[in-house]
């Protein structure tokens, strides 16, 4: 990354021909470099000036917008001057050009929002869901980006981390007076209070899961003997054909995937090659592969052939699935029994009966997607977006929490504990954050954001 003190520029829209272009500058003295490419003093700032845009040899480039925000109070915190030209790109470029020589460099990727970050404008958290919003899938997780970037999940780290603050102030105050540490421990609740944020931390990692799928897609997969319609559940879960569907068992011998949207939330289904022991090498490493991306499947779609019965190969299925995994059970082929479309709970299974063929029922395996992930009707608050780097932390700031409270009574422990705690908390929204982490960060954005 190089001098934060540098002006940077970059064209900011999507490169491409469009009725209008922005061109934004970052850095310091912006007044002077606006004056320069309007040829006028009459630049008051957060007002639309429209006027020319000149190059060197005082010829137009274009016509259009010019808007200039002084620092502290823009986006980067800096000066920043956007010209909203017309969306072509070589006036873009021209545009660009004339501020390279007037002394500015080109941004590199993020670098806007990086600035945004280093001049307290944004927390990491708000810099990230940034790029979740402009890459958002569908409006339910541009909903949750912008919740993100809006605060909402910074706000609630943030509350607990008070929390963990006051309690740690206490404790290591305490340290101090050694003779009085059980009476002040149990005067100021210490163990009220750690259950108390244990709790807290808790529920933060349900909604960081919830904020993990939602960006990420939660993942399905439909594993089921040969031949008994995970293909064909796949087409008309997509709506489209995609997987080759046969009447010949092992067809689907590789993964294929698909991304679906239900109500706005986006899955990566995946139909596996049939589990089952078989001697043919390919289908034996498509077997493989199936199980495999069982392991990283938030839900399993259990496929039975209604029409048949059920049979050990299915049992045998079964028994490889890992037990933690949600499973839904799709009863399919109905239209060739007397059963009908419906959802009945069995032993606390959820079973479903449905034709992917006829594609019958299709809507009852969605809703029970949906209730899995909790996402169902009843509960649609929309999570905030948030990332597997968020999830990681407070997993391991809880393990400390567990830690905390297992040596409550021993003050040194227990501060120790609660020091990594709240570092871990911290390091989600970047108040301890390394510059390998930001580097990281901010290179997945695109120039000019
Ligand atoms: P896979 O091997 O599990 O992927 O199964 P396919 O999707 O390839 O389907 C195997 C055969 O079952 C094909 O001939 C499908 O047309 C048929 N099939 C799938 N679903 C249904 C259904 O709901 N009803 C009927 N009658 N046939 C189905």
């Amino acid at each position: 990354m190089q001098n934060n003190q540098d002006n940077i520029v970059a064209i900011s829209t999507a490169n491409g021909y469009a009725g209008v272009g922005i061109v934004r500058v970052s850095g310091s003295n912006l007044l002077k470099l606006a004056e320069i490419l309007t040829n006028t003093k009459q630049i008051k700032p957060r007002y639309a000036l429209y006027s020319d845009f000149y190059n060197s040899d005082n010829e137009i480039i274009d016509t259009g917008l010019l808007l200039f925000f002084p620092a502290p109070h823009s986006f980067t915190g800096e000066d920043v001057i956007e010209l909203h030209a017309h969306g072509s790109p070589i006036i873009l470029q021209m545009l660009l050009r004339q501020c390279i020589r007037l002394g500015c460099r080109i941004a590199e990727a993020g670098e806007f929002s990086r600035r945004a970050y280093l001049n307290n404008k944004l927390d990491l958290v708000q810099a990230e869901s940034i790029i979740d919003l402009i890459y958002a899938e569908s409006d339910v997780e541009a909903k949750g980006a912008i919740k993100s970037l809006k605060g909402s999940f910074s706000d609630h780290i943030k509350k607990i981390n008070d929390k963990l603050v006051n309690l740690r102030v206490f404790i290591e105050a305490s340290i101090d007076f050694p003779e009085e540490d059980i009476k002040f421990i149990d005067d100021f609740h210490v163990k009220e209070k750690l259950e108390h944020i244990r709790t807290e931390i808790i529920q933060l990692l349900k909604n960081t899961k919830q904020g993990v799928l939602l960006n990420n897609g939660a993942n399905i997969v439909i594993v089921g003997r040969p031949n008994v319609g995970k293909s064909s559940l796949l087409n008309a879960m997509a709506n489209e054909e995609i997987a080759i569907v046969t009447p010949v068992a092992g067809t689907t011998r590789d993964i294929i995937k698909e991304k679906i949207i239900i109500n706005g939330i986006a899955f990566n289904i995946t139909d596996t090659a049939g589990i089952r022991d078989t001697n043919d090498i390919v289908e034996k490493i498509g077997v493989e592969k199936a199980l495999n991306e069982v392991k990283n499947a938030e839900i399993c779609l259990v496929l039975i052939d209604e029409s048949q019965k059920i049979n050990n190969k299915d049992e045998d299925i079964l028994s490889k699935i890992n037990e933690q995994i949600p499973k839904l059970f799709i009863h399919n082929k109905i239209d060739l029994t007397n059963n009908h479309v419906q959802t009945k709970s069995i032993n606390n299974d959820t079973h479903i009966y449905v034709s992917a063929k006829k594609r019958l029922g299709i809507d009852l395996i969605q809703t029970e997607i949906l209730k899995l992930i909790g996402f169902d009707a009843a509960n649609s608050s929309i999570s905030f977006v948030a990332r597997t780097r968020h999830l990681l932390a407070i997993e391991q700031a809880i393990l400390h929490i567990e830690n905390a409270f297992y040596n409550w009574q021993k003050l040194e422990l227990l501060a120790e504990e609660l020091r990594y705690a709240h570092n871990k908390l911290s390091s989600i929204i970047g108040e301890f954050s390394s510059e390998d982490l930001l580097g990281e960060i901010f290179s997945k954005f695109c120039i000019g954001k």
